[in-house]
């Protein structure tokens, strides 16, 4: 899995400041392959594994619907009721200056939203206790969304800050000017986010420090790459903590750059299967799909910015006296502005998970190729290596294709397995794509 999720994390924080949208969770897997005949390799469970991995994929994707669609209709509400109005009325009084009011407003509609989005994110946590998707303490859980919440305070009240000034230096082009410094959040952001923000969430170590051996057989899969990966840019993460499924992913770029490794892969995968991931994630590292991931989120950050600004205005011409928001400018309009890029990242989502697909395929593909000559049999070790990945995470191997079309960041687990089952382009007539004969 590629850190993409990080940067539609950042993007959520910058654009949609209190909208603490599924990033936690891996997505669930879809499939056309329902056919039973002949093909030995399709991505199977047991039946008493499988009625669970349906029942759990059908909760999470309710959930996921949920969550979305309550955090829009409670933007709504605090608009109708006239809550959004009340908190500019709390910040102006508590303050005569703007970053006092800022201060009070942004953490008054970060509290209101956080406490609203609790019960549907307990439920979601309760769930993965319940399907053994996850062992954290709800101390710890709690904890967790204390620090998401200081986080989201620190980066989110700048910004806010940053935007509203930007507004009244150019109430017309505000989306454009606003847009430049954003990128550059997202920017630093993802870069300082594997030394500063995810050791806030999890423990890491070198690889060397407990798997030499390991990091010696990876360095082999790197070696055939043509690329250089230092050992000291090969983490674990110490998931088994909190969870039980099996992960790696690549993040940060330039001096920050390196992959991380799930110490639950390292304790339920084979070292063949272990290389296959590793070889997905080394794909992600080649073929630059952080650098490609930051620009694609800088596209549609500005589409999203404009999209605010013309909502905002739309809706404050029609609404806007009913609601009590006179201006774009008053800290009431934060949340008709939230609300907009809400409805729009929600539609935008096919378009976003499309492109986070398709990297993912090209990843696969890369590990695929990269196993060659390593490993006896590639083919072998990818449907393995899926159908391990889909049974730790109770994929369900039959999901809805528009599911799948609209929700899924990767392709389903029964799409992957059955791709990895028939490539093989070291055959007479076909070609490696990434990789020379
Ligand atoms: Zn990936």
């Amino acid at each position: 899995m590629m850190r993409f999720r990080m940067l539609v994390l950042i993007l959520a924080i910058l654009a949609t400041t209190f909208m603490g949208r599924v990033a936690a969770q891996s997505p669930p897997v879809v499939a056309e392959q329902t056919q039973e005949s002949g093909n030995k390799a399709t991505y199977r469970l047991p039946p008493a594994k499988l009625k669970r991995a349906i029942e759990y994929s059908r909760k999470r994707m309710e959930l996921g619907l949920g969550l979305t669609a309550w955090e829009m209709l409670q933007l709504l509400l605090l608009l109708r009721l006239g809550i959004a109005t009340k908190m500019q009325g709390v910040a102006v009084k508590a303050s005569g200056n703007r970053w006092g009011q800022g201060a009070v407003f942004v953490f008054l509609l970060l509290l209101v939203t956080s406490v609203l989005n609790l019960p549907l994110q307990i439920y979601g946590h309760h769930i993965s206790l319940v399907y053994g998707q996850s062992v954290q303490h709800w101390g710890s859980w709690l904890g967790d969304h204390a620090k998401s919440f200081g986080l989201t305070y620190v980066v989110g009240l700048p910004l806010v800050m940053l935007l509203f000034q930007v507004m009244k230096k150019s109430p017309q082009r505000w989306w454009l000017w606003f847009w430049m410094p954003s990128m550059g959040f997202v920017v630093i952001g993802v870069f300082i986010a594997p030394i500063f923000i995810d050791p806030l969430f999890n423990q890491f170590e070198p690889l060397t420090q407990s798997n030499p051996a390991l990091v010696e057989q990876l360095e082999k899969v790197v070696a055939r790459g043509g690329i250089e990966i230092p050992a000291e840019r090969m983490f674990l993460m110490k998931a088994s903590a909190k969870y039980t499924g099996l992960n790696a992913y690549v993040t940060g770029f330039g001096a920050s750059k390196r992959v991380v490794v799930w110490d639950t892969s390292v304790a339920k995968a084979t070292p063949e299967e272990i290389s296959f991931i590793f070889g997905h994630e080394m794909g992600h590292y080649v073929l630059n799909h952080i650098y490609r991931g930051m620009a694609f989120t800088a596209v549609v950050m500005l589409v999203l910015f404009w999209l605010g600004y013309r909502g905002v205005q739309l809706l404050l011409e029609r609404y806007g006296a009913a609601w009590g928001i006179v201006e774009q400018r008053d800290w009431g309009a934060l949340v008709v502005l939230l609300l907009v890029i809400a409805v729009f990242s929600f539609l935008s989502d096919p378009v976003t998970n499309g492109y986070s697909r398709s990297l993912e395929h090209a990843a696969d593909v890369y590990g695929q190729e990269a196993m060659h000559g390593i490993v006896d049999d590639p083919q072998a070790i990818a449907v393995q290596s899926f159908q391990l990945l889909g049974e730790a995470s109770l994929e369900d191997p039959y999901p809805n294709g528009f599911v799948e079309f609209w929700m899924f960041d990767h392709p389903s687990t029964s799409r992957r397995l059955a791709f990895a089952a028939g490539y093989d382009p070291w055959v007479a007539g076909e070609h490696p794509k990434y990789f020379k004969r």
